[in-house]
């Protein structure tokens, strides 16, 4: 799109919008197009950046290559830099998403975190389902590799260290209202708009099959509200609800909530399945859950039922 382009169009939208709604803009970037240029015109218009960095530089080159098939870790670790060392950086840029990736060691990926001295580092489980399971790799689960990492970023206690995943589960367990969707089945309130006009569910989805996304509806011919009447969008906005019975009667639906819905499908029951992450979500939230309750006991805060 380009920056003129995109800095006139976010200008235009909140002209437009601004009365009525307060609009957040946000970009999730490879950073690899970062440059001080981009950096100052997305702060002037107040736009959070969150790069993807899959960890140090043989795990992260290992899955991210572009056209030339050339790994883009050092271009990341560039936009890092500059976005660390700009007047306005901290404000727009707190966050790195990483892959869980069970090859690399817990304490390594911790270290490296450490040593980009980035506040947030967000985890996302690689999109898979029943019918396209998630691929095996090293000697640990997804379940037991959150688990070291968790205990890592615990023991640590610095408050100005953040994981939203393990901060949406401990918020859960707290009975706080979180505000993303892979996992904890809350109601799916998100649409996406796509580039040609298209309205869709939100593109991890599309990792169940080719075209799901597709519901026939654009910003040309549809209002908004027509999105909500569609029996797609209608299961994904009914959250908890929809979910499968052994869901139901789990111990922790109300923390895991089916965990991300695109981790449920199978293309011969549709949703209605625990994620295919069950076991290594049951493993992380159960260990959770027991760490926060030795704490609170020691700390004399637990009253025994
Ligand atoms: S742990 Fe498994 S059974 Fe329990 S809510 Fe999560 S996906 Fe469903």
């Amino acid at each position: 799109m380009g920056r003129v382009r995109l800095i006139d169009w976010i200008e235009r939208v909140r002209s437009i919008i601004r009365p009525a709604v307060d609009i957040r803009f946000s970009i999730q970037s490879n950073g690899i197009l970062i440059d001080e240029d981009w950096i100052d015109a997305l702060a002037a218009q107040g736009v959070r950046i969150g790069l993807s960095l899959d960890g140090p530089r043989r795990f992260h080159d290992a899955h991210r290559l572009d056209h030339k098939g050339l790994g883009s870790f050092d271009r990341v670790m560039d936009a890092i830099g500059l976005l660390r060392s700009h007047p306005r950086g901290p404000e727009i840029f707190s966050t790195v998403m990483a892959v869980v990736d069970p090859s690399v060691d817990p304490s390594e990926m911790f270290d490296f975190w450490q040593e980009i001295d980035v506040p947030g580092f967000d985890l996302s489980l690689p999109h898979a389902n029943w019918s396209s399971p998630p691929p095996v790799k090293g000697d640990r689960s997804y379940g037991a590799w959150m688990v070291e990492f968790f205990d890592l970023w615990f023991d640590q206690n610095r408050p100005d260290r953040s994981v939203r995943y393990f901060e949406n589960i401990l918020r859960m367990i707290f009975g706080f209202p979180i505000s993303t969707d892979n996992i904890g089945g809350r109601p799916v309130d998100v649409i996406v708009v796509e580039t040609d006009g298209s309205i869709e569910p939100t593109d991890a989805f599309k990792s169940c099959f080719d075209g799901i996304t597709k519901l026939g509806l654009s910003v040309q011919n549809n209002a908004f509200d027509d999105v909500s009447a569609n029996p797609f969008v209608r299961d994904f906005q009914v959250g908890a609800k929809a979910l499968c019975r052994r869901c139901k009667r789990c111990d922790i639906v109300n923390e895991c909530g089916g965990g991300y819905m695109p981790h449920r499908y199978d293309e011969a029951t549709g949703f209605a399945n625990p994620s295919v992450y069950c076991s290594d979500l049951m493993l992380l939230i159960n260990h959770i859950r027991g760490r926060v309750c030795r704490v609170l006991q020691h700390e004399g805060l637990m009253v025994e039922a």
